[in-house]
């Protein structure tokens, strides 16, 4: 079926998100708690759009409206932006000194922060994509604890957590680098717990924690070592296989 984004139009599936056709045909709406790989959960809300659908319009969050006939979406429209700028008002109230956070809001021209008192090291947005990256490697280790303005993530207790295998990934997909890994002397440092750091095999960097490479290796059950792949740095390890895709080529073997 057929959609218009701001005057486009683009091609959706029945039950497709706005926002999923948006990306799809290069139209921006802005948004920090969506990730291609989860399903949206219209946390941020900021990729709110206007849809006029049967001549009625209204606002909807684009991560998890799906499209159900044919409809007009805005994503830029003046109550949008200003819709947005509250909004950005509130997360820049929370996180005062994130940078992510204070580059949009500069962009919607947020110039006064809401009146609240917030500690001013706060950097996360409470998104929950680290929460569900964690829960979907499978490790678990962190949470979303406690209510209200006191709502954050954290490790059970906050205490190292024992499930935790150090490998970042939570730092990886968070969209305001709030949560700090400390890599130092073949070490890294998350969560309050300290991992010895693996090196590459081939140029001898380190690039995993032990924990994590067993981890990896009970979960996809392979051997260790085997094709002597899970000893090497991802760049290592593409370097490896375009040689021996060059190895294979039908020229070579001929
Ligand atoms: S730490 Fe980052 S990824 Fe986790 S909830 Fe906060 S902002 Fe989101």
């Amino acid at each position: 079926m057929k959609i218009r984004i701001n005057g486009i139009d683009c091609e959706a599936q029945p039950g497709e998100f706005i926002l999923d056709v948006a990306r799809r045909n290069n139209i921006y709406i802005p948004t920090l708690c969506h990730h291609d790989a989860f399903a949206g959960e219209a946390r941020c809300r900021l990729c709110i759009v206007e849809v006029v659908e049967r001549g009625r319009s209204r606002v909807v969050t684009s991560c998890v409206y799906p499209v159900a006939g044919e409809i007009e979406v805005a994503t830029d429209t003046e109550k949008i932006r200003s819709l947005r700028k509250t909004l950005l008002m509130l997360l820049l109230a929370r996180t005062p000194q994130n940078e992510t956070i204070k580059k949009l809001a500069r962009e919607y021209g947020v110039t006064e922060v809401a009146r609240f008192e917030s500690d001013p090291q706060e950097e996360c947005i409470l998104c929950n994509l680290c929460v569900r990256a964690c829960e979907q490697l499978g490790a678990g280790a962190i949470y979303a604890v406690n209510r209200g303005v006191t709502k954050k993530v954290a490790t059970l207790f906050e205490e190292p957590a024992e499930e935790c295998i150090g490998c970042a990934a939570c730092a990886a997909i968070c969209p305001t680098g709030a949560i700090k890994v400390l890599e130092k002397e073949g070490k890294r440092i998350i969560w309050n717990r300290e991992f010895e750091m693996v090196p590459c095999s081939n140029c001898g960097r380190p690039f995993a924690t032990a924990e994590q490479l067993a981890f990896y290796r009970a979960r996809l059950k392979v051997a260790p070592d085997r094709y002597g792949g899970d000893r090497l740095c991802e760049n290592c390890r593409q370097k490896r296989a375009a040689e021996l895709a060059s190895l294979m080529s039908p020229a070579r073997l001929r």
